[in-house]
């Protein structure tokens, strides 16, 4: 069992670390959000009261924040605050789990490397759910050594823990399957939509189209027309779940990436318009689940 740090309490990082104390490790827990820290108060963790408190012993830092400028201002530090890398072991591996601009996992690693120590991206597949179930996906940038070491403390927070490539390769991968997924949420929901105003019950087109080759994982595991499956957010007012506005980011790191690598994404860009406006069109929309698309239609 290791000595872990972990950043970052919010949604996703609580159930995650709540995980690694049910797997048996040491953690000690920073989040800047005093309620973030209130669930932890009564269990087997160490809460420190500031960034560097928190990496005495560290074996691994994991952190899970919000965005790259998170990322890069708790690692190399910014205007405002130190950077807690080079207080850190030697033997230290840093693993950051949030869904950042690869950019800022490539400044983290280099100002890292300059120092010695070892850091991988691993962003997770699977919302809030999956955190909670210990079931998420992480794709990890990262050398076959680091992965390896990594693995080892990520099983106890997922059921898949893949190697997308070199360090940076995660975010890529993660960054390709948000596109995909919103790309097929959407036209899973035009097409279910365009059979509802034809006359056609939602259910039934949809059980017609599980055995069709329209088949895809939005249809199947997600169903974005009300009424349809019981668990899915579409069932409850569209509460997430995973939020219209992340799914915003995630798409906006798409685009920013597809002009750096020159690649056309008329797709990626479309759906990206899309969710836009139905964020638009009522400012609550940001907080419902990204299956709520089927109400642009
Ligand atoms: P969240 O806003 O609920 O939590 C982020 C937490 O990070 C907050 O508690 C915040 O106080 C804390 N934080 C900010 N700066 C910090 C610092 N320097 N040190 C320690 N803590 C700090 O966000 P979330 O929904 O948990 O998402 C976290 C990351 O996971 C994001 O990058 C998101 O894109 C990604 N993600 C989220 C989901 C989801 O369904 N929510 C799914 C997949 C990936």
């Amino acid at each position: 069992m290791a000595n872990i740090s972990f950043f970052g309490l919010g949604k996703m990082g609580a159930p995650m670390a709540r995980n690694l104390v049910k797997a048996g490790h040491q953690l000690t827990v920073f989040d800047p959000f005093p309620k973030a820290l209130q669930a932890f108060k009564q269990k087997e963790v160490d809460i420190a009261d500031s960034p560097i408190a928190a990496i005495e012993n560290a074996e691994f830092v994991i952190s899970m924040l919000p965005n790259g400028a998170h990322v890069v201002a708790l690692y190399a530090g910014d205007d405002k605050q130190e950077g807690i890398t080079p207080h850190l072991q030697e033997n230290t591996l840093i693993i950051d789990c949030s869904t950042v601009d690869v950019g800022s996992v490539k400044t983290v690693f280099n100002f890292a490397r300059d120092r010695n120590i070892a850091m991988l991206d691993a962003p997770v597949s699977g919302g809030v759910a999956a955190a909670q179930g210990g079931s998420l996906t992480f794709m990890c940038g990262a050398s076959e050594t680091n992965f390896a070491r990594a693995k080892s403390v990520l099983s106890d927070m997922g059921k898949n823990v893949l190697r997308a490539g070199n360090t940076g390769a995660g975010q890529i991968a993660k960054m390709c399957n948000n596109m995909l997924l919103a790309i097929h949420m959407a036209g899973t929901a035009e097409a279910l939509k365009l059979g509802v105003n034809n006359g056609l019950d939602a259910n039934v087109l949809s059980q017609i189209m599980l055995q069709s080759s329209g088949c895809n994982w939005s249809l199947e595991k997600y169903n974005p027309a009300p009424g349809v499956m019981e668990n899915a957010p579409a069932a409850c007012d569209y509460q997430p779940g995973f939020t219209v506005e992340l799914m915003l980011k995630d798409l906006g790191l798409a685009m920013e990436n597809s002009i750096q690598s020159k690649s056309a994404i008329p797709m990626g860009a479309l759906v990206r318009n899309l969710y836009s406006c139905h964020g638009l069109q009522k400012s609550d929309n940001n907080q419902l689940d990204f299956s709520s698309i089927w109400q642009m239609y």
